[in-house]
């Protein structure tokens, strides 16, 4: 499960949660609602659900590392 396909770089600015580019739209540097706490549970492996603001897409986030979300879907084969 843990592949390259499932996963996804995330970039953390101070509190903020950035995304470079949304798998789904396309977006770049996009700046998500996701918590600090809520990240911290993700490394805990406790799945997190977050909705992308630029086009309301449903990432499931199964576990994140420091740069990494692993997610449900496979991203990268599209
Ligand atoms: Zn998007």
């Amino acid at each position: 499960m843990s592949t390259f396909e499932y996963t996804w770089p995330y970039e953390k600015m101070m509190d903020d949660i950035y995304i470079n580019e949304c798998p789904f739209c396309k977006s770049g540097n996009v700046l998500t609602n996701m918590k600090q706490e809520d990240l911290e549970l993700a490394k805990e492996g406790i799945k997190r659900l977050l909705v992308m603001p630029c086009c309301r897409e449903k990432l499931v986030i199964l576990k994140a590392d420091d740069d990494y979300f692993w997610t449900e879907e496979k991203l990268r084969e599209r």
